[in-house]
């Protein structure tokens, strides 16, 4: 198959556009989608320190090539990479060393925070045998050390790297489970930390371009990426939802994109029930005043009892 922009072998075929891309045209699009979302979710506002969210596997590691390389003669623009280190052996070991050679290749200012230093946790020896369910431990800590650290790196913007299939599926699962608060939430993570509540304005500028197309791309470049999922993230909702929506795509090619901006419509007309904080009694962040202690707080204690 040749590619429909310049005759050249194609390496992937874009369903919802109909179109044949090579490896550069590939890059064009991934590249232009990306400058795209910045301009229109305007995240340049004046000199700007972005801390990458850097996992090691494809998704912000794509996120992270783009934006160096786009921004690498922007004085304005300053791009420091966020590693978190839950304690997953075998799995978050490999992808932090996939992430310190990315960033070397870069030349961007890589930080690693590790749950056992901030939280006196592993998630593998500490979270699963107590719990049974990492995963809603693992998010309250992981968000609490991204906007924690984020904050401490003086960040004008938290950037992940959520692609189109990840949003689509975020937000049909909100749908589907009736989850109004969190579709709110998500829509005011997005806005400036005066209007949202949030330490720091979040933006995912990724979010345009389809799982396959940052797959690809992450390939074609041989970035240094570790593709394993987290042994914990099997037989969660979100793989029903991922297999549901690409047999959807592929009988209906759109249906990712249509999702996705009917939700962002949807969640900007919710009414947001502005809670006023107080400080955690243990760690000073801001928290709701149902409880004394912020959720990562009262985690930490739960796994320690
Ligand atoms: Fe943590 Fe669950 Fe993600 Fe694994 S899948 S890193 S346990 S939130």
């Amino acid at each position: 198959m040749e590619c429909s922009r310049c005759g050249e072998p194609a390496v992937l075929r874009q369903s919802y556009s109909g179109q044949h891309l090579c490896e550069t045209h590939l890059y064009e699009d991934v590249e232009s989608h990306v400058k795209s979302r910045i301009r229109e979710d305007s995240l340049l506002e004046g000199e700007e320190r972005w801390v990458v969210g850097l996992s090691g596997g494809k998704d912000s590691s794509v996120l992270l090539d783009v934006l160096a390389r786009t921004f690498r003669d922007n004085p304005s623009v300053e791009i420091v990479a966020l590693t978190l280190d839950e304690g997953i052996e075998g799995y978050r070991d490999e992808a932090v060393e996939a992430s310190q050679q990315l960033t070397e290749q870069l030349e961007v200012r890589h930080e690693v925070v590790e749950f056992e230093s901030e939280f006196g946790v592993r998630v593998d020896r500490d979270v699963e045998p107590a719990e049974g369910k990492p995963c809603s431990y693992c998010g309250v800590f992981r968000r609490t050390a991204l906007n924690r650290h984020a904050d401490r790196l003086g960040a004008t913007k938290l950037l992940t790297g959520h692609n189109l299939d990840d949003v689509a599926q975020t937000a049909l699962m909100n749908f589907l489970d009736g989850g109004v608060d969190r579709m709110s939430r998500h829509y005011r993570a997005s806005l400036s930390p005066e209007d949202s509540g949030e330490f720091v304005r979040r933006a995912k500028p990724l979010r345009d371009v389809p799982e396959k197309e940052v797959a690809v791309y992450a390939e074609m470049k041989d970035l240094p990426v570790y593709l394993e999922e987290c042994p914990n993230a099997e037989g969660a909702t979100r793989g029903d939802v991922r297999d549901m929506l690409l047999e959807y795509e592929r009988r209906h090619p759109g249906t990712r994109h249509s999702i996705v901006n009917a939700y962002e419509e949807i969640a900007e007309q919710l009414e947001w029930n502005e809670t006023e904080l107080v400080e955690c009694e243990r760690c000073g962040e801001p928290t709701s005043p149902e409880g004394d202690l912020c959720r990562a707080c009262s985690m930490r204690q739960e796994v320690a009892d």
